[in-house]
């Protein structure tokens, strides 16, 4: 568990000295502390430590750990970066308070339903397919200006954020820099991209929000 804070000291310190390396205001890139796979007590100690920026990629895995979290931090600030079921849409509203997924129309529906019916609203990212991987999420890179304006105009959802997960084995650059391109083109200001591997390179191309898991919480084994 202290190694757990120390490695969550660590990152915060080299975010910190990347901001600056890059020109980026301090505090203009975000932790998003990924405790998927690790049990509610492996994440205590990064909640005791101060942080209050976690994600999950499963409701389910989600709703059985973070309720009792949330409890004694209510001021957390759980995101959803995993793949998302329309089925889950009323649960995901419920437990997450950034929903970085959306990406596709049945989706964007039920999350709005959804935000209608329940006195909550979670801000919502898109995510994008950068590498048009068939077996990854995401909408792919040539429609995202579509379907952003969809959920904006038939949906009535605000899209802050693009999100992406580059493929394995390629370098990320030039995903990160497609996003960042198409985030500023349709005027949306947060960007997840980054993770333990490839987080420097996505701060060099503005990312807002990085998602680190086993740096931080170890190897998920
Ligand atoms: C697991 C996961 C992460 C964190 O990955 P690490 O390599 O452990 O930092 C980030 N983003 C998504 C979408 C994930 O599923």
């Amino acid at each position: 568990m202290e190694e757990t804070e120390n490695r969550f000291w660590q990152i915060s310190a080299e975010i910190a000295a990347l901001e600056k390396e890059h020109g980026r205001p301090s505090g203009s890139v975000r932790l998003v502390a990924v405790g998927k796979t690790f049990d509610a007590a492996a994440i205590r100690p990064v909640l005791h430590a101060g942080h209050r920026i976690f994600g999950e990629n499963r409701v389910q895995e989600a709703e059985q750990k973070w309720p009792d979290l949330k409890t004694d931090f209510p001021d957390a600030e759980l995101h959803l970066i995993g793949p998302l079921q329309s089925n889950k849409a009323a649960l995901a509203v419920q437990l997450f308070d950034v929903i970085e997924t959306i990406d596709r129309e049945k989706i964007a529906a039920a999350i709005a339903s959804e935000i209608r019916k329940q006195a909550r609203k979670p801000k919502l990212f898109v995510q994008v397919n950068t590498g048009n991987e068939p077996q990854k999420a995401g909408i792919d890179p040539r429609d995202t200006a579509d379907f952003v304006q969809r959920c904006r105009e038939v949906h009535g959802l605000e899209v802050e954020g693009l999100m992406c997960i580059p493929p394995l084995n390629e370098n990320p650059g030039p995903h990160f820099a497609l996003l960042q391109k198409q985030a500023r083109q349709l005027g949306i200001a947060e960007l997840s991209m980054g993770m333990s591997d490839d987080y420097p390179i996505a701060i060099a191309f503005g990312a807002t929000f990085v998602r680190i898991g086993s740096a931080i919480f170890g190897s998920r084994g």
